[in-house]
């Protein structure tokens, strides 16, 4: 596939092969995008201010919903594209790509509700006779960098409402998976003025940079891991800065939770695209009183999960996104039971598959639940009562989303004041709808995603006294 620039397909000698991870086949390959290229979108995004912003909010929602009814009209297509460069199960795929639709609609309702509002300033001393209102404006280039495991949606997420706030775009997706994000530029860039949406591949860390630092990008939202996104913010200067990071979501069972439920729970948690989601459980925080009845629950289940060609509709376990990944996997199991933790079932790796693995005996320590461990692991850290619970769900640098499951109204309500996560959920797992407001606290980043927050964060607010 080509990149695109100004509304053309821009190809390059250099190229990034991508991988198929099931069997490291090469599905295609995408240019290897350089700075001038880079700063060639920036103008190009930067040029196409102007006629976004001649355009009235009522076509700009008709564009969304035009791409809304394009998109709809290839969601197989996609969903297998998107199956074959990142390895997610094809029904997870489908999922995604169904929210995806979703997302667009979101935005095209959205770019209809961008109020301003009037400013009583007759009420401050020398407002007597001034009339004040401000107008949301957009903030003008948004520059989007996108991951590997989500490479539709999270695209979405950020381009649709930068254009339902008549912003124009440049993209950068993972080179792990850009060929559906290519698809997508392409099928938007059908509907929309040239520039308007630009798409680049190649090295994250030389077109990254310039799309971070450049002067012409007025903001910048990211969605990635840690290292990349303190990165960013040390460069990102004044610009507007959304920063979408990692996790290590603890989900926590007292002692009156429903077990069923937590466990189906933990199930879908941990083990989602193989453990590669940002708001994957990735602690499992067990009352002592009931650990032993949840764990025979939780190998139960664990087992039945079929690991397979993602493809297959009956697959729920395809694999990592790459051998590199699945060896790290593999490298913080050995390192936990090397520190004393206990494989009841799974710990094996074949090629870039890990089977789902529960690991008893976890301490806060170990480096599997310090850092955050991108693959199909419940890790069990056992704790007494529920204040030592809720420290142990605080015990880390992360906080993006915390599950609790409990029965009790009070442990509910003390959940929602003492767990330091952008999102407390009760008696659930791993959460997200596309309007909500999404984003974590610590170091899972900086800023709300979710269509309604993502649209206010891409304007910005003049005042007007008349
Ligand atoms: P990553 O390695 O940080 O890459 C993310 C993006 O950043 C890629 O497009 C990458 O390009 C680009 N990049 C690399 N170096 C850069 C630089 N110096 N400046 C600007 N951009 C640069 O993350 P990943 O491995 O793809 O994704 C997994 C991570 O994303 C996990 O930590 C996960 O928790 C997080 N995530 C968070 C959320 C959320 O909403 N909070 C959602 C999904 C995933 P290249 O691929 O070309 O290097």
């Amino acid at each position: 596939m080509k990149m695109l620039i100004r509304g053309v397909s821009v190809d390059k000698p250099g190229k990034l092969e991508v991988k198929n991870p099931l069997d490291n086949s090469t599905i295609d390959t995408v240019p290897s995008g350089s700075l001038q290229d880079t700063r060639k979108a920036i103008l190009a995004s930067h040029d196409a201010k102007g006629v976004m912003n001649s355009l009235t909010t009522r076509r700009i929602s008709q564009l969304l919903y035009d791409i809304h009814q394009d998109l709809a009209g290839q969601l197989d297509e996609f969903a297998e594209l998107i199956t074959l460069e990142t390895g997610k199960p094809i029904k997870d795929s489908k999922v995604e790509m169904e929210r995806s639709l979703d997302t667009i609609l979101l935005s095209a309702e959205e770019s209809k509700r961008i109020y301003g509002e009037t400013v009583p300033v007759d009420a401050g001393l020398g407002g007597e006779d001034a009339l004040g209102f401000t107008v949301r404006i957009p903030v003008g280039v948004v520059s989007a960098i996108t991951p590997f495991n989500y490479p539709v949606n999270l695209a979405i997420h950020k381009i649709a409402p930068a254009i339902a706030a008549k912003n124009t775009v440049v993209f950068k997706p993972s080179s792990k998976a850009p060929l559906t994000a290519l698809k997508l530029a392409e099928l938007m860039d059908s509907h929309l003025p040239d520039g308007v949406v630009n798409c680049l591949t190649g090295d994250g860390a030389v077109i990254g940079d310039e799309m971070v630092k450049s002067p012409l990008v007025n903001k910048v939202s990211f969605t990635g891991s840690v290292a990349t996104g303190l990165s960013i913010a040390e460069k990102a200067s004044l610009k507007k800065l959304t920063l979408e990071l990692g996790g290590n979501d603890p989900l926590v069972v007292l002692e009156d939770a429903d077990i069923a439920d937590a466990v189906s729970a933990t199930v879908k948690g941990a083990y989602l695209i193989a453990g590669q989601v940002c708001i994957a459980v990735k602690r499992v925080i067990l009352d002592n009183s009931i650990a032993d009845e949840f764990i025979e629950e939780l190998v139960r289940s664990t087992k039945k999960l079929r690991l397979g060609d993602p493809l297959d509709h009956k697959t729920d376990i395809g694999p990592l996104i790459d051998a590199g990944a699945a060896l790290q996997v593999e490298k913080l199991v050995d390192d936990a039971v090397s520190n004393g933790a206990e494989i009841l079932c799974g710990g094996e790796r074949d090629g870039t598959f890990y089977r789902p693995t529960v690991l008893d005996g976890v301490t806060p320590q170990m480096t599997i639940v310090q850092d955050e461990t991108f693959g199909p692991i419940a890790p069990i850290i056992r704790v007494n009562g529920v204040d030592e619970a809720f420290n142990a769900a605080n015990d880390t640098q992360f906080g993006l989303q915390a599950g609790v499951f409990t029965e009790s109204i009070e442990n509910a309500k003390k959940a929602i004041k003492t767990i330091e996560a952008g999102t407390v959920l009760i008696n659930r797992s791993t959460f997200r709808t596309d309007n909500m407001p999404f984003g974590g606290f610590k170091m899972s980043g900086l800023g709300k995603e979710g269509v309604k927050y993502t649209v206010e964060d891409m304007t910005r607010t003049k005042l007007v006294i008349l």
